[in-house]
């Protein structure tokens, strides 16, 4: 029974990779070369180094490449590119990747000191609908770039909860690509607000923020 639901998976996960596959060749009018990096996430569904807790609604998978000490993606079995292909009908999916978001935060001891946010890029890079949970230290090395820190620190992160509060009143997600422009913010500090010069400056200065064991949130 088991082994029959995991067939599933893996044929509706091999036929949307190859749906992708056509589409990114519709794109740069060449053919798809097998493994487009925009597919990856779809790999590491099944990648059980990177897999942290499924049922039978989502996967949960640590992210390859974490902006922070606790970086994990929640993704939905269904087939669904990203948040401009939901509606309303998938309000429930989205209320239930939140919550087995939160519960793996609540599982996590450093969540007693460290704080988390969920949310959606506003213009995703990667194929599949995502949900970020993500520890707000941002102390990991792949965190390199302007783009990444302002990805997560200005309003191009959107609240989980202001997605599915959107969902529930208009019925679908408005596109959000105008808020690519907030990817040229300055660079300030996501606690204390004080803008900053240079990525390694803004890296050590956000180190001081950072709760340690003990501290209350
Ligand atoms: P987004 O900008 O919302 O599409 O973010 C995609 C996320 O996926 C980023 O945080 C990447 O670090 C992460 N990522 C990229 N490739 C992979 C992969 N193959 N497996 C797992 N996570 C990945
Ligand atoms: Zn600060």
């Amino acid at each position: 029974m088991m082994a029959a639901k995991g067939n599933a998976f893996s044929v509706m996960m091999n036929a949307q990779k190859r749906k992708l596959a056509d589409g990114a060749a519709k794109t740069a009018a060449q053919p798809a070369k097998k493994g487009h990096w925009s597919m990856g996430l779809l790999s590491s569904m099944e990648d059980p180094a990177l897999k942290v807790d499924s049922d039978d609604k989502v996967v949960i998978i640590k992210d390859k490449y974490p902006k922070a000490r606790y970086h994990w993606l929640v993704l939905p079995k269904e087939n669904i590119s990203s948040l401009k292909a939901v509606s309303a009908k998938q309000l429930d999916l989205l209320k239930h990747m939140h919550k087995k978001g939160q519960e793996l935060i609540d599982k996590t001891e450093d969540a007693k000191h460290l704080s988390f946010r969920l949310g959606y890029h506003a213009i995703p890079s990667m194929s599949h609908l995502h949900l970020h949970v993500i520890s707000q230290d941002f102390d990991s090395p792949c965190l390199k770039h302007k783009k990444h820190w302002n990805s997560f620190t200005t309003d191009y992160f959107i609240d989980s909860t202001d997605v599915m509060e959107e969902l529930e009143k208009e019925g679908k997600i408005a596109d959000k690509g105008s808020r690519n422009e907030r990817l040229k913010d300055p660079l300030r500090c996501h606690v204390c607000k004080k803008e900053q010069v240079n990525m390694p400056k803004l890296k050590a200065h956000i180190l001081s923020h950072i709760p340690k064991p003990g501290d209350k949130k």
